[in-house]
C-alpha cells in the first residue's frame, strides 16, 4: 500500500526514508547519484545488490570474469543457471539487478580494469566502490580516485575477517597511506590459503553499502575517517581511528602526487587469480577478435565452445582450459604459473 507521507515516485523506498539518516532529501540524492562498482565477485555482487535495492540512479559494474560453480557459495547475485550459461559476471549481475529494481540505470561492462580504461570508467561517477579481489587493481583505483578527486570505498575480505575504509582524496588517508605498496607474493593470506566465508563477505559488503549511502546522502561531513575491521567468527567489529595517518605517512600518492599504477609502471600483464588455479593474460594492445573465426581456427586443437562474450577451449587431457575474451584477454585455468600460462596463451591464442 502506498505511504502518503512520501512522494509517489519514491514510495518503494519508504522504509529507507523513514530512517532519519536518509529522509526524502537523502533518497533524492541517492537517486541522482552515479556509482562505479569495480569487480562483481563476492563483494561486488553483494554491494551491487545493496545499491540497486537502495535506489541509486546509475550503477556501472565492471568485471573481467565469468560465473563458475564455486562462486555460488558467496556471490549472491548468481545461480546455477548462470554457471550453465557460462556468461560473464557483469552481464549476469545486470540481468538480475534489472529485475530487482528497474528504476536503476545499469551499465555492465565486461573488461579487466587497467591503467588504460579506469579513468573512463570512473570519470563520470560520484563514488567508486571496491569489489576487487587483488591489491594491484585496488592501488590502481586509488590512483584514479586521487587523479579524479572522487571518493572511494576500499574493502577487502579473507577467511572470516575483512576491512573497510572510506577514502576522500586530498582530505583523508588513501590506500597507500594505509598499506604502502601491493603485498608481494606470499606476504599475505589469500583465499587460496585461508578461504573465505560467505557471511564475512555479507558483513563487509553491508558496511560498504552503508558507507555509500552515507556519502551519497551527506557527503564527506557525514562520514568519520576510520578503518572498520571485522571478524564474523569471533565475532568483533572495531573502528580504528586513522585521522593522523595521512599527515604521518608522507604518502607518495596522495601527498607527493605520484600515480605509479595509473601510469602503468606497476601493472603486470599476467595476474595469478586468487583461489582459482588460474592465470589471466592481458595483451599489451587490446584486440578486437572475432570469436567465431577463432573458434573455427581452434576446432582441431580441443573442445571449443563460444558465445558473444567469450570462447572456451578445453585442451586435450582435460586439465587445462583457456577462456578467451574479444579484447584478447584470456584466463588460463589449470596452472598458477604465469610462465606456463603465457606459454599456453602464445601457443593457442598467439603472441
Ligand atoms: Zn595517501
Amino acid at each position: 500500500m502506498a505511504d502518503t507521507r512520501f512522494p509517489a515516485d519514491l514510495d518503494r523506498y519508504s522504509r529507507q526514508m523513514l530512517f532519519a539518516g536518509v529522509g526524502v532529501e537523502g533518497q533524492r540524492r541517492i537517486r541522482a547519484a552515479r556509482v562505479l562498482v569495480c569487480g562483481c565477485g563476492a563483494l561486488g555482487s553483494a554491494v551491487a545488490d545493496g545499491l540497486t535495492r537502495a535506489g541509486v540512479g546509475f550503477l556501472r559494474i565492471v568485471d573481467r570474469d565469468f560465473v563458475e560453480l564455486s562462486n555460488l557459495q558467496r556471490q549472491v547475485l548468481f545461480d546455477e543457471q548462470d554457471v550453465a550459461s557460462g556468461i560473464p559476471k557483469a552481464i549476469a549481475a545486470a540481468a538480475k539487478l534489472g529485475r530487482i529494481n528497474s528504476g536503476v540505470r545499469l551499465d555492465p561492462i565486461v573488461a579487466d580494469i587497467d591503467a588504460g580504461n579506469i579513468l573512463q570508467f570512473a570519470g563520470d561517477v560520484d563514488l567508486i566502490v571496491d569489489g576487487m579481489d587483488n591489491f594491484e587493481t585496488r592501488f590502481l583505483i586509488n590512483d584514479a580516485a586521487l587523479e579524479l578527486s572522487r571518493p572511494w570505498i576500499y574493502a577487502g575480505c579473507i577467511g572470516s575477517h575483512g576491512q573497510v575504509m572510506p577514502i576522500f582524496p586530498g582530505q583523508s588517508a588513501c590506500l597507500r597511506c594505509l598499506i604502502g605498496d601491493v603485498p608481494g607474493p606470499g606476504e599475505t593470506e589469500t583465499c587460496d590459503t585461508a578461504g573465505v566465508l560467505g557471511p564475512a563477505i555479507a558483513v563487509v559488503a553491508a558496511l560498504e553499502v552503508t558507507l555509500a549511502i552515507k556519502i551519497l546522502c551527506g557527503g564527506r561531513e557525514a562520514v568519520r575517517e576510520s578503518l572498520s575491521v571485522i571478524d564474523v567468527w569471533e565475532p568483533s567489529l572495531r573502528a580504528m581511528q586513522i585521522g593522523k595517518l595521512r599527515e604521518q605517512s608522507d604518502c607518495p600518492a596522495c601527498v607527493q602526487g605520484r600515480r605509479d599504477w595509473l601510469r602503468g609502471e606497476k601493472v603486470s600483464q599476467s595476474t595469478v587469480l586468487c583461489g582459482r588455479n588460474a592465470v589471466q593474460i592481458s595483451p599489451a594492445e587490446k584486440r578486437k577478435l572475432n570469436l567465431a573465426e577463432v573458434a573455427a581456427r581452434l576446432a582441431a586443437t580441443g573442445t571449443v565452445t563460444h558465445n558473444t562474450f567469450l570462447l572456451r577451449l578445453e585442451l586435450p587431457g582435460g586439465s587445462q582450459r583457456i577462456t578467451l575474451f574479444p579484447d584478447g584477454r584470456a584466463i588460463i585455468q589449470g596452472t598458477d604459473d604465469p610462465v606456463v600460462a603465457r606459454g599456453i596463451y602464445a601457443k593457442f591464442v598467439g603472441a
